[in-house]
């Protein structure tokens, strides 16, 4: 059974040697049947030359097909490759377009939020310092676009978005072109805080004021050169007064910086609030400036005054927060009108728990004011958040000078200053979260602006409260 498969299998694979031997036993049939050896050899040639005719064709055919097959194996291959190729160019420009409409929806998205009154929150990440990487510290925190952020955290990533996210690589400038928008709309008479949040050491001085050497210059100088710049581009069309004062909150104290400290110390500021909604610190100096450079030198002479310690965290980190306030007045030369804006910058302490910063006694006394401050801030932006009917500002004067821009008649941008390093995760995780309630929170800014005559007024009462004289024709 074996052999007859086997042989079987034989003759199939050699057909042609298998004919031949079929042919051997014709010839051998023939000479049976008494056929002549001559007959037998011409019968056995014919017969040998045809097989080998048969089977060379046979051969030269399945030659030719195989060769058909490969060349349109080889054809079908290019085709398909030529069509990956055209797929995985389209699948290109559709994550292309993708990526472009993702991020216009959210510039589009921003912009309406902006318009309905949103706090706007630029989230800003400082790079890794020196001392960061020579721990081998590592970055946990990426951008997926200019409005989203990735933090790494032990139970995966979490993502974040915000108003515009600034890379540890965005300059100075560039963070500064994002909110100069807001300079104007101070000049127009509208009231604008910009505030720094974040841990201590995660970048908001170097934000809102620079580097120490001013190298860097950050929110604060670069804001005071552009209001000069657009006052000088208006000169003709208004007539324009700036002011400011500087206060820091230590230890549940306003302190006036512009004032000298011993007399700081004496002196009573009190937070109120005028009839349009306005905070204002009653009791601070108010002092004038007619150029930049003379709003620099007032800011300076402010921030020698301040409170600073060493902690852990940050070798000069500020224990207190420091508020600037600047007033533009502006006078219309063509119909009297009189628009009132107020710029305020802050720049607070740090938001991190007492115990990482190892601070002691007297920084703990801060670090707990600051705690408490921060902690105030936070019910209300919680309670604005959740548009709850009664908002905690009076638990804390920080809350209560900020009262017009959380919440008020103002125009708020909250800078979210974040550390890419590992060693944060918990107070950047901390911080995320805060700015993302911030983000809900709805103002409603409107202009100061009064007309003539009762721009007027106001300078009457203010003369008659003074003691000054009044003309009798106004
Ligand atoms: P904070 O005010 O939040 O405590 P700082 O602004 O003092 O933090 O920043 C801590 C350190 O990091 C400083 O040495 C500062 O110069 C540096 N730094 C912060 N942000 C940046 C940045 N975007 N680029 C370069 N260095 C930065
Ligand atoms: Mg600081």
């Amino acid at each position: 059974m074996r052999n007859r498969r086997w042989s079987h299998r034989w003759m199939m694979d050699h057909r042609p040697v298998y004919s031949t031997m079929r042919s051997y036993r014709w010839l051998w049939s023939a000479s049976k049947l008494g056929l002549s050896l001559s007959d037998t050899n011409e019968a056995w040639k014919a017969e040998l030359d045809e097989r080998v005719r048969k089977f060379e064709e046979n051969f030269r055919n399945n030659g030719l097909l195989n060769c058909d097959i490969e060349k349109s194996v080889g054809q079908q291959l290019l085709l398909l490759q030529a069509e990956l190729k055209q797929i995985k160019e389209e699948n290109k420009k559709i994550v292309e377009n993708y990526t472009a409409e993702r991020t216009m929806r959210k510039k589009y998205y921003n912009m309406v939020e902006d318009m309905k009154g949103k706090i706007r929150v630029f989230c800003r990440i400082r790079p890794l310092t020196r001392t960061e990487q020579a721990r081998r510290g590592h970055t946990i925190v990426t951008c997926l676009d200019d409005y989203s952020v990735i933090l790494e955290t032990p139970r995966g990533p979490r993502e974040f978005q915000f108003d515009k996210i600034f890379n540890s690589e965005c300059t100075q400038e560039e963070v500064f072109l994002e909110s100069s928008g807001l300079i104007q709309c101070a000049i127009d008479g509208f009231n604008v805080c910009i505030f720094a949040y974040g841990h201590t050491g995660s970048g908001k001085t170097f934000t809102i004021v620079g580097d120490r050497d001013q190298r860097n210059p950050g929110i604060i100088p670069r804001t005071f050169t552009k209001i000069f710049e657009i006052i000088q581009e208006n000169e003709s069309k208004f007539d324009f007064k700036v002011s400011a004062y500087m206060l820091e909150l230590y230890n549940d104290r306003l302190q006036d910086l512009f004032v000298n400290p011993a007399e700081a110390f004496s002196k009573r500021i009190e937070i109120k609030r005028d009839r349009k909604g306005l905070m204002f610190a009653q009791g601070a100096e108010t002092k004038e400036a007619t150029s930049a450079s003379e709003l620099f030198a007032l800011f300076e002479q402010g921030c020698a005054n301040r409170h600073i310690a060493a902690t852990k965290m940050n070798v000069e980190s500020s224990r207190s927060h420091l508020i600037i306030g600047v007033m533009i007045e502006s006078s219309s030369l063509t119909n009297g009108s009189v628009s009132y804006g107020k710029l305020s910058l802050v720049d607070l302490a740090g938001s991190e728990r007492a115990a990482k910063t190892g601070a002691k006694d007297d920084q703990l006394k801060e670090a707990n004011s600051i705690n408490k401050s921060l902690s105030a801030l936070g019910d209300v932006i919680s309670a604005l958040s959740m548009e709850q009917p009664h908002v905690p500002y009076r638990n804390n004067k920080l809350t209560q000078l900020m009262q017009d821009s959380l919440g008020g008649n103002a125009k708020t941008l909250m800078f979210l200053n974040i550390s890419p390093s590992d060693s944060n995760l918990d107070e950047t995780l901390t911080s995320l979260i805060y700015a993302t309630r911030v983000k809900a929170i709805t103002n409603s800014a409107q202009r100061n602006i009064d007309n003539k005559e009762i721009a007027q007024l106001k300078e009457v009462i203010l003369k008659l409260k003074s003691g000054q004289p009044v003309e009798e024709d106004v």
